[in-house]
């Protein structure tokens, strides 16, 4: 089953706006012709400027969160009929960073995603355990936790629709990036537990991937791609890490 490969960059709460429009219009032409898929997520307020500056190129926008609800009065809260209105196709839920920092809790994240597919967004749904969960040997038991409670919540033929992100806490914006065994053990951990739908959905690795990495990570056979943080605020790493998955 041959599953299209997916780079996704979170520029985080990052950069300015002419920042924004300098890096979405540079990085055009250095993927032209990748056989991947390329996102890129800014911040909610360039949403919209990125977006008009990739209209007519391959590269698609995503948002680096949204609300569980449909709109009405969430005060400082963005709905996902909004990014869809901005010209988002993806958004990613649950981010390690947003479950820690903001103690989004899996259910949540769930409700995220399912506003998502109601908005006809695709969510980037990202997993991953701490460091003392891995060395209490807690891995599985984590990673289960996080993606059944999406299994909850979905029927298993729009879990398909979904994509996901295996991002070991540990591994993320440190400079240390999980073995290619370690990777490749939890993909297919992750692919077992979502049975049928395992064998289409796409499930992405975060945590660290730079120019040097990528090929490695990505030519694992339960790798469909990356979730690029810091290296995706270069355009020239972003680009190789792009051209890395072919
Ligand atoms: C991330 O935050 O999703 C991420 C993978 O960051 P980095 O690439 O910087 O580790």
């Amino acid at each position: 089953m041959s599953r299209q490969p997916l780079v996704v960059g979170n520029w985080k709460m990052n950069g300015r706006r002419a920042e924004a429009r300098r890096l979405s219009a540079a990085l055009v032409p250095l993927v032209k012709g990748v056989a991947t898929e390329v996102v890129v997520c800014p911040p909610f307020p360039y949403l919209i400027d990125v977006a008009d500056q990739l209209q007519s190129s391959l590269v698609k926008v995503g948002a680096q969160n949204c609300s569980d609800h449909a709109p009405g009065a969430f005060t400082g809260e963005v709905a996902a009929e909004m990014l869809v209105d901005a010209g988002c196709h993806y958004v990613i839920v649950g981010h390690s960073e947003r479950r820690t920092l903001y103690q989004e809790a899996s259910s949540l994240v769930a409700g995220k995603a399912q506003a998502a597919i109601a908005a006809g967004l695709v969510p980037i749904v990202c997993f991953g355990e701490t460091l003392e969960e891995r060395e209490a040997g807690t891995t599985e038991k984590v990673l289960a936790e996080q993606v059944t409670a999406i299994q909850r919540q979905f029927e298993p033929a729009l879990i398909e629709k979904l994509v996901f992100a295996y991002e070991p806490v540990w591994a993320i914006g440190t400079g240390v990036t999980a073995s290619p065994e370690q990777v490749e053990v939890a993909h297919r951990f992750v692919r077992g537990l979502l049975a049928e739908a395992g064998e289409t959905v796409r499930i992405l690795y975060g945590g660290s991937v730079k120019p040097g990495n990528a090929a490695e990570l990505f030519s694992l056979e339960n790798v469909d791609g990356g979730l690029i943080g810091g290296a995706s605020l270069d355009e020239q790493s972003f680009a190789a890490i792009c051209q890395a998955m072919g």
